[in-house]
């Protein structure tokens, strides 16, 4: 029976001593302990918050108050929030605490947490007989290395096309990415808007199913966050999905898919149709053009979100002598922006530009559009979809950094639930013959994560 103040030091002191795998950006010892004494007292007097005591890894995405927030990129590395993300503020006043601000790609883009102005994360995941470093994935590669190497029992992840369930298979841990407008983007650094959802990353179903329902809720500060209620995921969760059908989308088995991912898809129709589930075949046939759509969507968007950074109001300014303020503005940019975000930015300022606005950013949306009515139309034939998560296993770090594509190719399967705004999983369900893991991916209709979380524990 420890006190919520051991339980902090002790995931305090492993986080220090797991230095090597750079998954951290800031710690925040005060923060954790401050909280674990406050949980103690909680105790003490028989008021027990749902996360009391609790130690959490915050994606340093997440603007907190008074502590240093960096998305990765050193063009606001001495940003100190004044005020507090919403998902944030909701964890803390539910008893959790921060042990320290995780590392990610820079901005949420990449899948490898290569482009971290930080350095790269290192998985603590090692292939069999072999130790070569590999990549945790990314972009919410530290939350994905510190909770599979239980530096701390859960952290926050965002997922704009696959960041949370992509990490979350190269490292065998459990990630949901809730339905789009479930958790507040309030004071989440914006990469793209209309596809940003935040959600929690953890060991098991049932801890993310906890953590969403402090996370989720109706914010006034966030447009875009639905104003519904905010069910009792936990107590709800079942594992008997007797007489649920489970689409099996046929454009997910592409081409040269690797033998060991079309085995585990296997394995895990095989677990379904043990708990008693229907196997049902789908389609989604725009699902080939959903990654080109997104990598127009998401850097247009990000263009102009990251419009902002221009030296005046955030971070490090540069000013060439002689300079003009349009010149500040290029020195600014070029010295603080990492080489990823500066090709997101120029594909995105030229599928916006006017000559090639209609060409790609419109017929992006359209297919947009097209992917959304595929997922309406297989949800009238299933209660939800099984896919893989990932094309492969980790890999190494450096593999794919010099090849863009190689890179973007990653997201394949993850990449069509976030245009649909739809929720979805990535739970751990095994390893492959080298030792690594390897995940599926549950998708589910919109705002129905009770039916993703309850899969998912099938899966289990
Ligand atoms: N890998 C994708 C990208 O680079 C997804 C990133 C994310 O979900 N934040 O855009």
């Amino acid at each position: 029976d420890f006190s919520a103040k051991e339980v902090a030091e002790s995931f305090l002191t492993a986080t220090n001593e797991a230095e090597k795998l750079n998954a951290f950006i800031t710690l925040t010892p005060d923060h954790a302990l401050k909280q674990a004494e406050k949980a103690d007292k909680d105790r003490a007097s028989g008021q027990l918050k749902p996360l009391s005591g609790v130690p959490l890894g915050i994606k340093d995405l997440f603007c907190t108050n008074g502590y240093r927030t960096t998305a990765a990129s050193k063009i606001i590395d001495n940003f100190v929030p004044p005020y507090e993300s919403t998902i944030t503020e909701k964890l803390f006043s539910a008893g959790a605490g921060m042990v320290g601000k995780l590392n990610l790609d820079q901005f949420a883009m990449g899948s490898s947490n290569e482009t971290s102005a930080f350095g790269n994360v290192i998985s603590p995941w090692r292939q069999k007989g072999d130790d070569t470093a590999l990549t945790p994935g990314g972009s919410s590669g530290g939350s994905a290395a510190a909770v599979a190497a239980k530096l701390v029992p859960a952290a926050t992840g965002t997922d704009t096309g696959g960041s949370i369930r992509q990490p979350a298979s190269f490292t065998g841990i459990t990630g949901l990415k809730p339905t789009y407008g479930r958790c507040s983007r309030y004071g989440v650094i914006a990469f793209a808007s209309s596809l940003d959802q935040a959600g929690p990353m953890a060991h098991s179903v049932k801890d993310c199913a906890a953590l969403l329902e402090v996370m989720a809720g109706f914010d006034p500060k966030d447009s875009t966050s639905v104003d519904v209620m905010v069910p009792n995921w936990e107590k709800l969760l079942s594992s008997d999905i007797r007489g649920k059908k489970i689409g099996i989308p046929k454009e997910y088995r592409v081409d040269g898919m690797a033998p060991e991912i079309e085995s585990l898809w296997q394995r895990g129709i095989d677990m379904m149709k043990d708990a008693g589930a229907e196997i049902i075949d789908v389609s989604l046939p725009h699902t080939q053009h959903a990654l080109a759509a997104y990598y127009i969507i998401a850097p247009a968007e990000a263009s102009s979100n990251l419009a902002r950074y221009d030296g005046v109001r955030y971070g490090e300014r540069k000013t060439p002598e002689g300079g003009n303020l349009a010149d500040m503005y290029a020195a600014t940019r070029a010295a603080g922006f990492g080489d990823e975000v500066k090709r997101r930015i120029m594909i995105g300022t030229y599928v916006l530009s006017a000559g090639f606005y209609d060409a790609y950013y419109i017929k992006a949306q359209k297919i947009r559009a097209l992917i959304a009515r595929d997922f309406e139309a297989a949800f009238d034939k299933c209660d939800i979809l099984l896919t893989p998560a990932t094309p492969t296993a980790a890999f190494a770090l450096g593999q794919k950094q010099e090849d863009p594509i190689a890179m973007y190719l990653n997201d394949v399967f993850t990449v069509p639930a976030s245009l649909a705004g739809l929720p979805a999983m990535t739970v751990p369900v095994g390893l492959n013959e080298q030792g690594l893991p390897l995940g599926l991916q549950l998708i589910g209709k919109p705002l129905d994560e009770q039916s993703v979380l309850n899969a998912g524990l099938a899966l289990e």
